[in-house]
């Protein structure tokens, strides 16, 4: 997976979703996303220096204008784009999420998990996560039901009770998360943008740290970057 964000406020992922030849790269195929702010959005309008204009409606599936605007993208999405073969059927949505919230668990009957509870913004890739969290806590607390020690309508709420915080919490930070990969100039201030994603960072900090140990984290050369 590799994704990037675009100067006009596009954010642009390829995935791979099936290899059946690991040594012929054309039989893989591939899923291509690009995401962007409504053209009705006002801050989508500023942000995107006109980029997203009327018509955007038509980018949504027509394959002549995504590889037109796919001429400004950077490698290897610009590529994958424009090699699209012609007829390929582009699919849009809206992205969307809500916060959880407690419901009526009806004595202990009824329990949401996975993005039934707390569908969120897919930039961060956290969904599946917590759903797999979700099933860990509940399937724990109904382990406890059957050993005697706690009764169901409690253990559901105490599921419903952790959920709620646990992932309503990454709802809000994945749509922040959204909101900034879609914001140039916010995205072209923050710490990887202004450090990099060096594997090697980490150790280098911490030698830094440990010659300069009152040094200002966030701090690079004379800038100082937000986190
Ligand atoms: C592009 C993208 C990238 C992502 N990357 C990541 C990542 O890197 N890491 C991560 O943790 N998460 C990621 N996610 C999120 C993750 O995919 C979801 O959070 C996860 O799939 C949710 O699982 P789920 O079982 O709750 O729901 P779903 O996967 O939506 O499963 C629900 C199922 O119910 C079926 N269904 C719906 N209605 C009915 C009905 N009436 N009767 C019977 N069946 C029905 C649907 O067909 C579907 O199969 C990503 C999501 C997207 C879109």
């Amino acid at each position: 997976m590799t994704h990037a964000i675009h100067p006009a406020g596009y954010w642009l992922f390829i995935a791979i979703q099936d290899v059946p030849d690991p040594n012929k790269p054309e039989t893989w195929t591939f899923q291509l996303q690009c995401t962007w702010r409504k053209p009705d959005d006002p801050a989508g309008e500023v942000r995107s220096n006109g980029f997203l204009e009327k018509g955007d409606d038509e980018f949504i599936t027509d394959l002549d204008i995504y590889k037109a605007r796919a001429e400004t993208f950077g490698e290897p999405f610009k590529s994958a784009v424009l090699w699209m073969p012609e007829g390929t059927k582009l699919y849009s949505n809206r992205l969307s999420y809500w916060v959880p919230r407690p419901w009526d668990t009806k004595n202990g009957r009824i329990a949401m998990l996975g993005d039934a509870a707390h569908p969120m913004t897919f930039q961060r890739g956290q969904g599946l996560n917590h759903g797999i969290a979700d099933a860990s806590v509940l399937t724990q607390l109904l382990a406890a039901v059957k050993a005697g020690k706690k009764t169901q309508e409690g253990a559901v709420k105490e599921y419903m009770d952790e959920m709620v915080e646990r992932a309503g919490e990454e709802v809000r930070i994945s749509m922040e998360n959204t909101d900034m990969l879609h914001d140039w100039k916010r995205m072209s201030q923050s710490a990887i943008m202004q450090r990099g994603g060096d594997p090697n960072e980490k150790k280098t900090k911490k030698e830094e740290e440990k010659a300069e140990p009152n040094k200002v984290d966030g701090s690079v050369g004379d800038k100082t970057v937000n986190p």
